[in-house]
């Protein structure tokens, strides 16, 4: 059955009546109260704005023309964030289930809820051990809330597990710096872009992702700069490349080594930075040989012309910048991958300087801070590490335990479902994590948490994974607490209170310290607001690599934002990184040999396509927020199946007709979304959607070997037409539906030529 039907029965009307109810009346200008400058909740650009407050209710959203990363803008995420503070679905009280796993939950108070969660943690941890809780936290909260969870498991709870859903995002290229540069951040503010004279852009959606960073690229491409992008996909940036590279998922690092051989065959490597400031270039030097582009073509499916025409261009840039996201990163190669980056970028003398360097665009709105706050399985605060005796004394002393004490690195988050299976991990604590849509092969994430003897799930949403719980705590939004993140960039920045949490909600440094306290370490958790755990995270980071110590509340607001490492109060902080000296004890970067390696799963006859998935600008992550705003939800309000129309043909699949994919872990059945700007053999599904709707039924959970990541961005996959709609499109307002995928295919991008160097 077609979709097509359905288009004239949509009425409009009835959504924006929803969006009035659910935001409650209009507020004019002269009724708002105060103007609470702050930041947008979303993705790493971390936007400036002001929350607009009458009545006590956030109630409208300006862009902060003074904040320097978006200048006055934001995207259609960012307008809408405030629609989630006073949203009908937010939590208003905790909820529990009385009678076993397939009770209902019910509201209960918090007396009973965390009376309940201390008992058991505690009998669970006396019978199986202290490793048998664990704590699966995120990184779309402040940098006070992450540093918390972090010492919250390790002090409190005395488990070694304790992780983040920042494993499933940017850790690849957490991986990458650590191996090659010695720190874990981008080397460039954005502004950098100005000073350019390429931009490659491989694996990021820029327009959709971090639609904010696209007006720099543009203002780039103003004066001068060269475009050079690299996706299965024609993303929205490509449509301006100079050059484009519409590879094959998974080929990165042969792309890679082969714009390296170009550039070693051709003299434009920069023999001075690689003999004054790197280590280990002879290895990288012979391996990058065996690539040429006429061998690494046929991998990537690109013409050999298009990948020597980007290398040149890279290659004899004064200044360039490397720009990656999740593309490269969602792989069993990843690390690979970005280190290939990293690579390409030493040995053309790209760092250190204004417009040269290689960064990750941050997905999570504290993408960044979530990975140096100590609550990763391997970390401690400052990126410190866990394994290291000396940052284990000096956080030892700083929390006032005993070194003794302090556990052990954990599992990372995408190995504690399998420790839940095998019952070694019996409890959980998790916090602003959504892995029923986020991990892969979701089946079995669902048999992981309900098999948990006691699940506890704090949010601010019942999302997909909290309906799994065995006790929800109510949290808050961004807009109800202080408290810092950093932006993709390295600027530290500061969210303000605009309201408190409504009912009987309470904000999550609240709980988490009252939860501390009954179990019985309350004397290591004393503060009285997020200001005090940043000052306690300023004395915990001091010295480390991502050191805090002379950021302070006020300096962030005076300066708006502070770079770490800022080591003391009169430092401004450090915008550019790797000017002088890279993160290694002896200051030298280092190359590091890439093989290239195919991904886990390769096309064949059963599975003969290449599926990936991805973001779509209007939501983020997993959806939990933006699927209830209700403009966001009608651009984008299910899944669909995007593939060329040369295999849509082959295949007798015509827009908007329902299709099955199928993986060796799931099927799922979406509307057909027919375009030319996507590799022929490759189908692409966004992942924002829960329960039969989640991409992640689909995808491969093979990891990284080094960060445990895993590769959302290559299976194999089939695609038929379907021989039914599915469920839940019965409950679907079709007309919705219809009109989303008809504007998505009416966007400039979808509508466009395939761009030059496709094979
Ligand atoms: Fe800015 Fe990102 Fe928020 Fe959009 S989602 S307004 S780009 S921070």
């Amino acid at each position: 059955m077609s979709v097509d039907r359905h288009i004239f029965q949509h009425d409009t009307t009835d959504t924006y009546d929803l969006y009035e109810r659910k935001r409650g009346p209009w507020k004019s200008n002269e009724d708002i109260e105060r103007y609470v400058p702050t930041h947008c909740c979303y993705c790493g650009v971390q936007c400036g704005m002001y929350l607009k407050v009458a009545d006590n209710k956030v109630v409208g959203v300006e862009p902060r023309y003074d904040f320097p990363l978006n200048q006055g803008m934001l995207c259609p995420k960012g307008t809408t964030a405030y629609q989630t503070v006073n949203h009908p679905d937010r939590l208003t009280y905790p909820l529990m289930r009385r009678g076993g796993k397939d009770s209902p939950l019910e509201r209960a108070s918090w007396e009973e809820v965390m009376d309940t969660i201390v008992r058991r943690f505690r009998a669970i941890q006396q019978e199986h051990g202290k490793d048998a809780v664990a704590v699966y936290s995120g990184s779309s909260m402040t940098n006070e809330k992450c540093y918390l969870m972090g010492k919250f498991a390790r002090v409190a709870l005395e488990t070694r597990h304790c992780d983040y859903n920042g494993r499933l995002c940017m850790s690849s290229a957490t991986g990458a710096n650590e191996l090659a540069l010695g720190i874990d951040r981008a080397a460039n503010p954005v502004s950098d872009a100005l000073h350019a004279d390429v931009i490659f852009v491989i694996g990021a959606n820029v327009g959709e992702c971090f639609p904010i960073v696209t007006s720099w690229l543009w203002r780039a491409r103003d004066r001068g700069t060269k475009l050079i992008v690299a996706d299965p996909r024609q993303t929205p940036i490509a449509r301006t490349a100079d050059v484009f590279l519409p590879l094959r998922s998974g080929t990165d690092s042969a792309l890679l080594n082969a714009m390296l051989n170009v550039i070693i065959r051709e003299g434009m490597v920069d023999e001075e930075f690689i003999r004054a400031r790197t280590n280990g270039w002879d290895e990288v030097r012979e391996i990058a040989l065996q690539y040429p582009p006429e061998r690494v073509a046929s991998i990537c499916g690109l013409r050999p012309e298009a990948i020597v025409e980007a290398a040149r261009l890279y290659g004899s840039a004064k200044a360039a910048l490397i720009y990656t996201a999740r593309g490269l990163e969602h792989q069993s190669k990843g690390v690979d991958n970005g280190v290939a980056c990293a690579n390409l970028a030493l040995a053309t003398g790209n760092f250190g300087r204004p417009g040269a360097g290689y960064m990750t665009l941050t997905g999570q709105g504290n993408g960044q801070g979530g990975r140096e706050m100590g609550q990763k399985a391997s970390q401690l605060p400052g990126e410190r590490d866990i394994e290291d005796p000396e940052d284990r004394a000096y956080i030892s002393e700083v929390w006032g335990i005993e070194e003794r004490d302090l556990p052990h690195s954990g599992y990372p988050a995408t190995l504690m479902i399998p420790a839940m299976l095998r019952e070694e991990i019996r409890a959980c604590f998790m916090i602003c994590s959504n892995p029923m849509v986020s991990l892969p092969d979701q089946h079995t994430v669902e048999r992981a948490l309900r098999g948990l003897d006691l699940f506890v799930v704090c949010d601010f949403f019942l999302s997909e994974t909290a309906e799994l719980a065995d006790i929800v705590l109510p949290g808050n939004v961004w807009a109800e607490d202080d408290g810092t993140t950093v932006s993709l960039e390295g600027r530290v920045i500061k969210y303000n209170k605009a309201v408190d949490p409504p009912g009987e909600a309470r904000r999550d440094w609240e709980i988490v310290c009252d939860l501390a306290r009954r179990l019985g370490k309350g004397q290591y958790f004393p503060y009285r607001s997020a200001r005090d755990i940043f000052e306690e995270i300023r004395i915990a980071t001091k010295g480390a690599k991502a050191d805090y110590y002379g950021i302070t509340y006020e300096k962030i607001d005076e300066q708006n934002g502070v770079f770490w490492p800022c080591t003391s109060e009169e430092s401004p902080g450090t915008p550019r990184l790797y000017e002088e000296r890279f993160g290694f004890p002896d200051g030298r970067a280092r190359f590091v040999p890439v093989t290239y390696l195919p991904p886990a799963e390769e096309p064949d006859e059963i599975y003969p396509m290449v599926l990936t998935t991805g973001r779509v600008i209007y939501h983020y992550l997993s959806g939990n927020q933006t699927r209830r705003v209700p403009f966001l939800f009608e651009q984008a309000p299910c899944p669909w199946v995007e593939l060329h129309e040369d295999m849509a043909k082959r295949l007798g699949i015509t827009d908007g007709d329902w299709v099955t994919v199928r993986t060796r872990r799931g099927e799922l059945t979406a509307p057909a979304l027919v375009v030319r700007t996507i590799r022929p053999d490759t189908l692409f599904i966004p992942y924002h959607y829960g329960h039969r709707q989640a991409a992640n039924q689909l995808t491969n959970p093979v990891l990284e070997p080094m960060m445990k990541i895993p590769e959302y961005k290559v299976c194999a996959a089939a695609i038929s037409p379907a021989t039914q709609p599915p469920e839940w499109a019965d409950e679907f307002d079709l007309g919705v539906l219809d009109l989303a995928r008809k504007r998505r295919r009416e966007l400039p991008t979808a509508g466009a030529k395939q761009g030059p160097g496709v094979r």
